[in-house]
């Protein structure tokens, strides 16, 4: 792939971008009432607090919904490809592309990494994979 499908960040987002980059999933965490949301945020939508860190997540989970795009947003992901939503082990729900295999409700999937050459600054992409799936060439987290 090439550099010109980056990522949109905002400043809150920075530490889950590099935490992606070492291919670790990390989303922000309420130091006060310990629920934890994506997407981040500067204040805790359910206590209102400004504390927060990024807490390692297991990236594992369950298929909660999904849907197949047949539309090319991006050239680096030419249609068709099936689109995720994720309730990770720690309860939050994550939305990415499944990487390899046929969704189905309720399926284990676990994250996977790839890392993105770019000349403005390598980044890494989150997706999804059946936690049954032959690994045999793909990225490992
Ligand atoms: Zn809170």
């Amino acid at each position: 792939m090439t550099g010109t499908s980056g990522p949109f960040r905002l400043p809150d987002d920075q530490p889950y971008w590099d935490a992606a980059l070492r291919h670790e999933l990390r989303v922000q965490s309420c130091d006060n009432c310990k629920e934890s949301r994506f997407p981040s945020a500067p204040v805790c939508p359910s206590c209102l607090s400004e504390a927060s860190s990024w807490k390692l997540l297991s990236g594992k989970g369950r298929i909660f919904a999904w849907t197949r795009f047949h539309r090319t947003y991006l050239p680096a992901h030419p249609a068709p490809y099936v689109v995720v939503s994720v309730e990770t082990e720690e309860g939050v729900l994550l939305i990415g592309k499944l990487a390899k295999g046929e969704p189905s409700i309720g399926q284990v999937v676990r994250a996977v990494f790839e890392t993105i050459p770019d000349p403005e600054g390598d980044w890494a992409i989150c997706q999804w994979e059946s936690e049954s799936y032959d690994q045999n060439g793909g990225s490992r987290t």
